[in-house]
């Protein structure tokens, strides 16, 4: 038994090699979602930085184009579902079984689209969870490693559901108006509770907030707190849920 960590990392940033070597420099484990180029002009990891990535941690899809997929057809969805898949699998020459939908926009029809694919989970950007929730390709997170004010989760949490799981989150987030303090809060609920702490963000915005010291210092907590076997990439964390119908929800064991 003890707490559960587990880190996503979204966009296939350049910075992302940053990122990585400071989750191995503390020994910690983690899922990086990369989309084969972004739509929105931003830099992507090339071929050969994938495949170094992918040594170490794993690599999860984020569609094609980094499209939302809310805004396309059902074909447009399909092609970004499958043909992201498929040119990582490429460039990996291994299976990528992890999805994260962009923008955490998706509908009905894209879980669908997502397991017709042959992904084995996804995940979203539901926050405030200190467990696997009970939908193996709608996972949910604790927290996304950015100074949100409290209007951000509140939105969050209204918008998203699942609420009776996630109101000691809420309640945490509000607490805090330092967005560090609000971190190490969360962390240290998920820790007394024996949940599991899912964090996440994007190498670009840490970059931009020059917040790599403060990354590191968390890192170096996290590593003081969870033993190793318990920290994990998110296809793991995924494996280990007992996925269960509602309204229960998932134990990790
Ligand atoms: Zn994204």
């Amino acid at each position: 038994m003890g707490p559960l960590f587990t880190c996503s990392i979204d966009d296939g940033h350049p910075s992302d090699l940053k990122t990585a070597e400071m989750l191995h420099k503390h020994g910690l484990s983690g899922t990086f979602y990369i989309p084969i180029r972004n739509c929105e002009g931003d830099a992507v990891l090339t071929e050969p930085q994938i495949r170094d990535l992918g040594r170490l941690f794993e690599i999860g899809s984020h569609t094609y184009d980094h499209r939302y997929l809310k805004k396309v057809d059902i074909w447009q969805a399909y092609h970004q579902i499958n043909d992201g898949k498929r040119k990582l699998e490429d460039v990996l020459g291994a299976p990528v079984n992890g999805f994260c939908y962009p923008g955490g926009r998706y509908c009905p029809r894209d879980v669908e689209l997502v397991k017709a694919c042959g992904f084995t989970y996804a995940r979203t950007t539901m926050n405030l969870c200190f467990g696997t929730g009970n939908k193996p390709y709608e996972m949910p997170t604790t927290i996304q490693f950015y100074p949100h004010d409290r209007a951000v989760y509140m939105r969050n949490f209204l918008g998203s559901g699942n609420w009776y799981n996630r109101i000691d989150g809420l309640l945490l987030a509000m607490q805090h108006e330092n967005w560090i303090r609000r971190l190490y809060a969360m962390f240290d609920h998920a820790c007394r509770n024996n949940g599991t702490f899912h964090l996440w963000g994007h190498s670009k915005q840490i970059d931009q907030l020059n917040a790599w010291h403060e990354l590191d210092v968390f890192f170096k907590h996290v590593a003081s707190r969870i033993a190793s076997p318990r920290r994990l990439s998110n296809e793991q964390l995924a494996a280990r849920a007992m996925w269960v119908p509602e309204p229960g929800i998932a134990h990790s064991i």
